[in-house]
């Protein structure tokens, strides 16, 4: 019954489902149903309905409930000089303090702000940390960090040359991928740090990374192998780190991406011996 469900379990299946809908997934199928459930939270889930329409015109063309869009990213701010922009990164970082915004807090050991140079050329940005990044403070600094760590060197650069970001600063539990509510929350955080850095390239990795910076849900597919223009700067799209490891057959289409990025940079991949 909807009266069982305590107000966290409700508030997280409303999370679960608006974020669901807001991928344009409406059906769902779950065993057993409990329909007065079901119906309680697709009332509290439903926007407002247009008037009825006849029930013929219905059955030959389903509606589909239309995708929210994403929160608009603030405005670019001004160009930070490149003397001042380790200042106005730790002025970001003293902003956010110990941040409480969202529930990811209560799960968080260390808030994982960023790493590199504030001047970089490059900027890589991430979903969010780890269980690893969570204990140091630090992003990318597991096994897909090492990955990361690979592929900047193959790129003939240092890690300390490049700057590294995610979309949400603390860990997700269970390392799930962040909610709505936790990115919209937080990205505004990620878009400051991209106008301080004004990197040349910016490479999106994975999808959770693609989607909010460029504010739009589409399939890495179909994002990948070209150059979108976010905040006045380039960004390149590729597959997460960790996506890689799990399926290392894709490392030579990563590698395209990084390809691209790297021409744009007017680089060169070191060479060998
Ligand atoms: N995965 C991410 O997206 N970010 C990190 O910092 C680590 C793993």
């Amino acid at each position: 019954m909807a009266q069982s469900l305590d107000p966290a379990t409700r508030q997280a299946l409303l999370a679960r489902v608006r974020f669901y809908r807001d991928l344009g997934l409406t059906e769902f199928y779950c065993r057993p149903v409990n329909t007065a459930l079901m119906a309680s939270l697709a009332a509290e889930v439903e926007e407002p309905q247009p008037e009825s329409t006849p029930l013929s015109f219905q059955l030959e063309e389903p509606t589909i409930p239309p995708r929210k869009s994403l929160p608009t990213a603030p405005a670019i701010a001004d160009a930070v000089p490149a003397a001042e922009r380790a200042a106005a990164m730790q002025l970001i970082r003293e902003e956010l303090g110990e941040c409480t915004r969202c529930a990811l807090h209560t799960g968080r050991h260390k808030l994982v702000f960023g790493d590199g140079s504030p001047a970089a050329r490059l900027m890589f940005v991430g979903e969010g940390p780890g269980a690893d990044e969570d204990a140091q403070g630090l992003p990318f600094v597991g096994k897909a960090g090492q990955l990361l760590n690979n592929m900047i060197a193959a790129m003939g650069l240092k890690r300390e040359e490049v700057y590294i970001a995610n979309v949400v600063k603390c860990r997700p539990p269970n390392n799930r991928v962040p909610e709505p509510e936790e990115g919209a929350t937080c990205s505004p955080f990620l878009f400051r740090q991209i106008d301080v850095v004004r990197p040349e390239v910016l490479v999106a990795l994975g999808a959770t990374a693609a989607t909010w910076l460029l504010g739009t849900r589409q399939p890495l597919a179909g994002l990948r192998g070209r150059v979108h223009a976010v905040r006045g700067t380039k960004l390149i799209v590729t597959y997460h780190p960790a996506y890689l490891l799990r399926d290392p057959r894709q490392k030579k289409e990563a590698w395209a991406d990084l390809q691209i990025a790297m021409k744009e940079l007017g680089l060169k991949p070191p060479t060998k011996g």
